[in-house]
C-alpha cells in the first residue's frame, strides 16, 4: 500500500466514521462478547502475503467491532470519560500522518512551541497562575510518577538516581486513602515501596485528607528517621470523587517542604469553569498540577496535561543527555524528553489546539455545565425514587447510588445483579464501587454527544431492570 491509497481510503473512512457516531445510540454501550470471542476470529499467524485493505476494512467490521465497548457513546455513564470530538479526531489524522517524534526542539519545533502555547492557553482556562509551566504526559499516571520522582530526588538531596535507594532513609509520601491507584503504582516503580506511601484518614463530606493526622504522621516518620519527601492531593477522586482541603494541606506540607502534586485527572476540566474552582482552591500553593483533557475536555486519549512550578527540578530528575540527543548551540529552547519518563512523544498538542478552537472556551463550559446539570438531575429523581438511595452526592457529575428495597436482604448482591443487568441490556454502561464499605453504583456525564434525554433514558432503564430483578 503507498500514500495515495490514502485518497481512495480517506473519504471512505470519514464515510464511517460519520455514519458510526450519527448512529451509535442504536448499539449497545458495552460489548457484549465473551472473553476468547474475538481473538478465536483471527488467525494465530501473520499472512505471508499481502491482503487488500478492502478485505482488512471488512473484517474490522464484521471482526472488531463486535468487540468494541463505546466509549464516545452517548448514554455511557461508566468509569470516567474518556470523551473525544471531531476536531480531535482530525487532528489524530494528521498527527499519525506526519509522525513526528516530538521529544527535542530540534525534532519538530513546532510541536514543542505549540505544546509550550497550548499548555499555557490551559493553565490560563483552569486559571492556575503564571509561573507553572505545562507539559504534555501521556497518562495520569506517569505525570504522578514524574511528579513523585522529584519529590523523591530533592528529599535525597538528588542522590537517588546516581547511588539507588540502598542504604538511603526511606523516602515518605503520603495521602490520603481516597487516593488513585496510580499513585500506589508510581510508589512502587520509583522505588519509594507500598509501606513508605502512608495513607491517611480522610473525612467529612467530600472526605478530604486529615491535615492533623499529616502533621502527626511526618512527626513521628522524622522521629522514626524517615525522609517525608511527597503529598499527594486530590480533586475528584475515582470512587466516589473525593476532595482534599488542599489549603489546609498545603500549610502542613510547606512547614515540612514537601513536594506537593494535585491530581485532579478527571475533575481538572471542569476548573475551565469558575463556579467549580473552589475545589481546587490552594492549588496554586503545590509544586505539580495534573489533569487529562483526555477525560473530559473533548480530546482523544492520550493528552494529560501536566503543569509544573520547577521545571530545573524535572530536568533535574529526569533529564539525561546521552551524546546523540545533544542538541548543539540553541539557547531557551525547551526538550520535553526531559520532562517526562518515555523519551518518544507524539505531536499531541495540535489537537488541543483544533479542540480549544473549534469549541471555544466558552463551548467547552457550557458543555461540563450541562454535564453537572444533569447529573443533579437524575440524582434527584433517583433519590426521589421508591426504593433507591443517593450515597455520595454529586461532586461535579459523578454520584453513587443503590437500590435498597426493603427486606431485600443482601443489597451488596442485589446492587451488583442491577449493575449486570443494566450492562447487558446494552442501552446505558454504569460501573460500582464501593463507598461507605458499602458496594455502590457509579453514575457520571461526560460524553460530547450525550444530551438530557440520553440522561433521562438512564432513569428510565435503571428503574426498569431494578423492579425486574
Ligand atoms: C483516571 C485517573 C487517573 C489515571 O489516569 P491515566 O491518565 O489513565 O493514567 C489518576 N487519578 C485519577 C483521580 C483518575 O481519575
Amino acid at each position: 500500500m503507498d500514500y495515495s491509497a490514502l485518497q481512495k481510503w480517506g473519504p471512505e473512512l470519514a464515510q464511517w466514521s460519520a455514519e458510526y457516531h450519527r448512529d451509535l445510540r442504536s448499539r449497545p454501550v458495552r460489548a457484549q462478547t465473551a472473553p476468547g470471542e474475538i481473538a478465536a476470529k483471527i488467525p494465530g499467524t501473520p499472512p505471508e502475503n499481502a491482503e487488500e485493505f478492502a478485505t482488512l476494512f471488512s473484517d474490522f467490521e464484521t471482526l472488531i467491532m463486535p468487540g468494541i465497548t463505546h466509549w464516545q457513546h452517548p448514554r455511557f455513564f461508566a468509569y470516567f470519560p474518556a470523551n473525544s470530538s471531531p476536531p480531535s479526531v482530525l487532528a489524530e489524522w494528521l498527527t499519525a500522518t506526519l509522525a513526528a517524534q516530538c521529544m527535542l526542539w530540534q525534532t519538530s519545533p513546532a510541536a514543542t512551541e505549540l505544546e509550550t502555547t497550548m499548555l499555557d492557553w490551559l493553565r490560563q482556562m483552569i486559571s492556575l497562575p503564571e509561573g507553572f509551566s505545562g507539559v504534555i504526559q501521556d497518562s495520569a499516571s506517569t505525570a504522578t510518577l514524574a511528579a513523585i520522582l522529584v519529590a523523591r530526588e530533592k528529599a535525597l538531596s538528588w542522590t537517588g538516581n546516581t547511588k539507588g535507594l540502598a542504604g538511603q532513609p526511606a523516602v515518605r509520601i503520603y495521602c490520603s486513602d481516597q487516593v488513585h491507584s496510580s499513585i500506589d503504582k508510581a510508589c512502587w516503580i520509583a522505588g519509594v515501596g507500598q509501606d513508605n506511601l502512608v495513607k491517611l484518614p480522610s473525612h467529612g463530606p467530600l472526605k478530604s485528607l486529615d491535615a492533623n493526622a499529616l502533621e502527626r504522621a511526618i512527626a513521628e516518620d522524622k522521629a522514626a528517621g524517615h525522609l517525608p519527601a511527597g503529598l499527594i492531593v486530590c480533586i475528584g477522586a475515582t470512587g466516589t470523587g473525593a476532595s482534599d482541603d488542599i489549603n489546609a494541606a498545603m500549610d502542613v506540607a510547606e512547614a515540612h517542604g514537601l513536594y506537593v502534586h494535585v491530581d485532579a485527572a478527571w475533575a481538572g476540566s471542569a476548573m475551565i469553569c469558575p463556579e467549580f474552582r473552589h475545589f481546587m482552591a490552594g492549588a496554586e500553593r503545590a509544586d505539580s498540577f495534573v489533569f487529562n483533557p483526555h477525560k473530559w475536555l473533548f480530546t482523544n486519549f492520550d493528552c494529560t496535561a501536566h503543569f509544573i512550578r520547577d521545571p530545573e527540578a524535572m530536568v533535574r530528575t529526569l533529564g539525561i543527555r546521552p551524546s546523540y540527543l545533544e542538541t548543539q548551540g540553541r539557547d531557551g529552547i525547551i526538550n520535553y524528553s526531559e520532562w517526562s519518563v518515555p523519551l518518544g512523544r507524539r505531536f499531541r498538542a495540535l489537537k488541543l489546539w483544533f479542540v480549544i478552537r473549534s469549541y471555544g472556551v466558552a463551548g467547552m463550559q457550557a458543555m461540563i455545565r450541562n454535564h453537572v446539570r444533569w447529573a443533579e438531575e437524575i440524582a434527584d429523581k433517583l433519590r426521589r425514587a421508591p426504593d433507591f438511595e443517593i450515597v455520595t452526592e454529586p461532586m461535579l457529575s459523578l454520584f453513587s447510588f443503590r437500590y435498597s428495597p426493603k427486606g431485600a436482604g443482601d443489597l451488596d448482591a442485589l446492587n451488583a445483579r442491577l449493575v449486570n443487568a443494566i450492562n447487558d441490556d446494552g442501552r446505558i454502561y454504569v460501573t460500582q464501587t464501593q463507598a461507605d464499605g458499602k458496594y455502590v453504583i457509579r453514575f457520571q456525564v461526560g460524553q460530547t454527544q450525550t444530551t438530557k434525554e440520553d440522561v433521562e433514558l438512564a432513569f428510565e432503564v435503571i428503574t426498569e431492570l431494578a423492579q425486574a430483578l
